[in-house]
């Protein structure tokens, strides 16, 4: 679990602040609308997409899930190849299924080429705030640093869901789009059906979701002819009776907890997830209430369970290191983070908090390592703010100062700090040898800044 809010410069931080690390947003934000990132459960989003993302032949790596800091109940998608899933969502859904019946629709919409329009009350001011908020959101997706999650702080939980709506036909043809791609890739609709009854029936009542009205009826307007007409596709469809992937619902009911762990107050975690509950979930859960009232040898202990029942799992050693490191102890957690980046093959997002532990340790033996692991998570996630910021601090400590400006360019032009990554991208140029990658890499990033200030000038 990744945080980068707070992840801004060694000495700077205040580890035992608790930024709670997992997602990027500290908790005081969560009256606005924010990314979450977190490397397990985009993982399961995306596997839980895979087969219906295939089935819709769109492309595989195309259609990103992007999970939105909100309990309301709520899934849309704007913008390109992108579903946006509420956490609440997660959280009002009880099966892999039910999630997989959402994912479907929604990109019945995208297939559809359903273009988004402004509800009707949302005023041409608000259309702005809502386009500067979908630029934040693609901002963050390429990872999240601070200017991405400013502006959508900017544009409030007001904006995205609440003012995009489709009507009534673009409704039906994604319903009929998805039960196509549930039949296709041989997963039942029964989920389909239970989430949107439940959503009818305003079922909502228990865990840290809020049925707000419920946001996604106002996102999809939801009608009784459209379950009945659903529920008549699904019925006599071949997977209608098979059951949900076992692995896939083990997973689910994992990221739920870990959610609600995240999300909710710690009393009411504790109250959901008793200490006699020893199950995985629940274990995980309370990892991270205690985590949040920075007990932080019950959290330990919590994780130090999970881990004895899976010693490699990349998740529970990402956990355990990132309690070590947000309580002051980055040595402590450089073991379970070097193992957790090992073990998922560097993904970026972990990799990205071991070279955060390296480098906080502030030892400069553990600079070169940290180098290695940064370059190969940028190298695989080249979009990744924080993965450059950090890089730049290794750069500068070694006295490489061109590649500290190339780092700082690179963070610059993904958060659109143009002016900035123009300078710190002539600098770079000027100190890098002639003609090799990275010298060629500064010119390309000042030529894609500029264009950058051009097509804004352009704009107004
Ligand atoms: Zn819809």
């Amino acid at each position: 679990m990744h945080s980068r809010a707070r992840h801004l410069g060694h000495k700077a931080i205040a580890y035992a602040a608790m930024a709670l690390a997992a997602f990027s947003l500290p908790l005081h934000t969560a009256s606005a609308q924010s990314i979450l990132r977190d490397a397990e459960t985009e993982a399961l989003l995306t596997d839980m997409a895979a087969p219906l993302v295939e089935a819709a032949d769109l492309e595989p790596g195309n259609v990103d899930m992007v999970l939105i800091n909100d309990p309301s109940i709520n899934a849309f998608v704007a913008g390109g190849q992108a579903v946006y899933m509420h956490s609440g969502l997660l959280d009002a859904a009880d099966s892999a299924l039910e999630v997989q019946g959402v994912i479907a629709h929604e990109l019945g919409h995208i297939t559809g080429g359903h273009v988004v329009r402004f509800s009707e009350g949302a005023s041409a001011a608000s259309n702005i705030s809502i386009l500067s908020l979908l630029l934040g959101v693609g901002a963050a997706l390429a990872g999240a640093g601070e200017a991405a999650i400013g502006v959508i702080q900017a544009g409030q939980r007001a904006a995205l869901g609440k003012f995009l709506a489709f009507n009534r036909a673009q409704e039906s043809s994604a319903d009929a789009a998805g039960a196509k791609y549930l039949s296709d890739a041989g997963i039942s609709g029964r989920g389909s059906l239970d989430f949107f009854g439940k959503l009818r029936n305003q079922e909502f009542r228990y865990g840290y979701s809020q049925d707000d009205d419920t946001a996604f009826t106002r996102t999809h307007p939801l009608s009784g002819d459209r379950i009945a007409t659903l529920r008549e596709s699904y019925i006599i469809d071949p997977a209608w009776d098979t059951p949900v992937d076992p692995d896939l619902q083990a997973r689910f009911v994992r990221v739920k907890a870990k959610l609600y762990g995240y999300q909710s107050k710690p009393e009411q975690t504790l109250r959901k997830y008793p200490q006699s509950d020893t199950s995985v979930p629940a274990r995980y859960a309370r990892a991270y209430a205690y985590h949040k009232n920075a007990l932080v040898d019950a959290a330990l202990v919590e994780a130090d369970a999970l881990l004895a029942v899976d010693p490699d799992d990349p998740y529970f050693l990402e956990l355990k290191g990132q309690i070590l490191l947000e309580s002051g102890r980055p040595a402590d957690a450089l073991a379970p983070l070097r193992q957790a980046t090992l073990l998922s093959r560097n993904q970026p997002l972990i990799a990205s908090m071991f070279g955060h532990a390296l480098i906080a340790t502030e030892d400069e033996s553990n600079f070169a390592e940290a180098e290695q692991v940064l370059r190969a998570a940028v190298a695989r996630d080249r979009l990744n703010p924080f993965a450059w910021y950090q890089l730049g601090v290794v750069y500068a400590a070694k006295g490489d100062q061109p590649r500290a400006r190339l780092a700082s360019a690179e963070q610059q032009v993904m958060t659109r700090r143009y002016p900035d990554a123009i300078r710190s991208a002539q600098v770079a140029e000027a100190g890098l040898e002639p003609g090799t990658p990275d010298w060629i890499r500064a010119q390309d990033i000042a030529l894609q800044a500029r264009a950058a200030l051009e097509q804004i000038r352009d704009n107004n």
